[in-house]
């Protein structure tokens, strides 16, 4: 859709939103007369930037049902985040809102070059979490067949992948190298299975990790970008140039703005992406502030889809680690994992205080190739992996080398950091 057809879609829905939750939903009204807006002043997508933001504390502040801006009747679906601490996120789905669901997955699916004659395992997660449900109906959408295999019992996913000529894996990119590891040790030959396409996404992977699983899987892995509060995994997703995440803008409205100002960021600059939903009816989110960090470039893409696309997500900001007064993002630390030949792509961050001074342990595991009894070759290879760190940190980290498969692996969303000092 030529641009300036897509902003008067945009302008349009954001009217009907914004109208919308003005009507509905108490907590906007109010939020919106405080800020001295009603939904007059919206006139097109432009105006978007005079309503108040959205944010988690928001959900959590009106837990479960208070953001609704349909009656309670109208819901058909629950879903919720995991939610670290306290009570979970939760968000309320209309059948509009999952049918929204199935075409945006849909559309993702199809940019991967999937059709009614893929087999799909799905092995993220089935549950409150969006990801086992979410994949679910994108590929039946498609008309692909759709194995809901769920995380867990890998064992049990490598036979299902080889006895039901699966193309395709849907997972967290973490659980694509368990399994890549689980098929090492499996009794099949790898020209047995017909796996081609991964669609991997609900955590921050680097281009590194994505070299990784396409070589240990033998596939082409694409991202799939989603959360909860906006809808579920289909928020965006690659297409074949893998080239950048395009969004399905005609339904979330993304800005980037700079996380401590609240302002709207230059353009291209990296920033936290912020989305307003346009089209559903549940629970519509206004400028929900997201949290995560990226950029947005609007050139058309060479596969011709003119959707806005975004850059990989560097993390959360509540991801990033400040040590020693230096920002750290856990994906950094993976780039330069990913990269060494001598390194599993498995890593723990452990941040501690000592004597009023932040210490960072960087935990890797060692190839079996590489992993040696003599004590100078794995000194020479902890500071050869120490230096080419600390080139990309700014900071020396404490490289501890571990024997390998001794790094806890994770079949969903993998925890790779483990900050101490936050319990002091
Ligand atoms: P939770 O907040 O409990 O993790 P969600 O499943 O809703 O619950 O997580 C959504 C978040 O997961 C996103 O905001 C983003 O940080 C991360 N995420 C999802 N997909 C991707 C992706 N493809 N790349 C990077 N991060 C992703
Ligand atoms: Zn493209």
């Amino acid at each position: 859709m030529p641009r300036e057809q897509m902003r008067k879609l945009q302008s349009e829905r954001l009217k009907e939103v914004v109208e919308r939750v003005y009507n509905n939903c108490a907590p906007y009204r109010e939020r919106m007369q405080q800020a001295g807006v009603s939904p007059a002043d919206i006139k097109s997508i432009d105006d978007i930037v005079k309503l108040p933001f959205t944010s988690k504390k928001d959900l959590r502040d009106y837990y479960p049902f208070g953001l609704l801006s349909v009656p309670q009747e109208e819901i058909v679906r629950i879903h919720a985040s995991s939610g670290t601490t306290g009570k979970p996120i939760v968000a309320g789905y209309t059948q509009n809102d999952l049918d929204i669901w199935n075409e945006v997955g849909a559309r993702c699916f199809t940019a991967y070059g999937l059709t009614n004659s893929d087999v799909v395992q799905v092995a993220y997660g089935y549950g409150l979490f969006t990801g086992g449900l979410g994949a679910n109906g994108a590929s039946e959408t498609i008309g692909a067949i759709t194995v809901p295999a769920s995380s867990g019992n890998t064992e049990k996913q490598i036979m299902l992948m080889h006895d039901l000529g699966v193309t395709t894996l849907a997972c967290t990119p973490s659980y694509a190298l368990y399994l890549a590891e689980g098929l090492k040790g499996a009794p099949y030959k790898r020209e047995e299975f017909k796996l081609k396409i991964g669609v991997f996404g609900a955590e921050p992977w680097t281009e590194a990790m994505r070299r990784e699983i396409e070589e240990s899987l033998g596939i082409k892995a694409y991202d799939i970008y989603g959360l909860t509060e906006i809808i579920g995994p289909g928020v965006g997703h690659e297409c074949i140039y893998q080239n950048g995440t395009h969004l399905c803008e005609d339904h979330f409205f993304p800005e980037i703005i700079n996380p401590e100002t609240g302002e709207p960021a230059a353009k291209g600059e990296t920033g936290e992406l912020v989305f307003t939903t346009l089209t559903k009816t549940g629970m519509p989110l206004i400028r929900f502030r997201t949290r995560d960090l990226t950029s947005l470039n609007y050139e058309t893409c060479d596969c011709g889809r003119t959707s806005v696309r975004m850059g990989r997500i560097l993390g959360r900001s509540d991801d990033m680690l400040i040590i020693r007064g230096v920002n750290v993002f856990p994906s950094q630390v993976e780039a330069v994992i990913c990269e060494l030949p001598e390194l599993e792509p498995h890593y723990f961050i452990v941040v501690d205080r000592l004597n009023n001074s932040d210490t960072l342990e960087i935990q890797v595991e060692v190839k079996d190739d590489f992993y040696s009894d003599e004590l100078p070759k794995m000194i020479d290879l902890k500071k050869h992996i120490a230096h080419k760190l600390h080139s990309v940190l700014g900071i020396h980290p404490d490289v501890k080398l571990m024997e390998p498969r001794t790094i806890e692996r994770s079949q969903g969303k993998a925890k790779r950091v483990d900050d101490r000092r936050k319990l002091m």
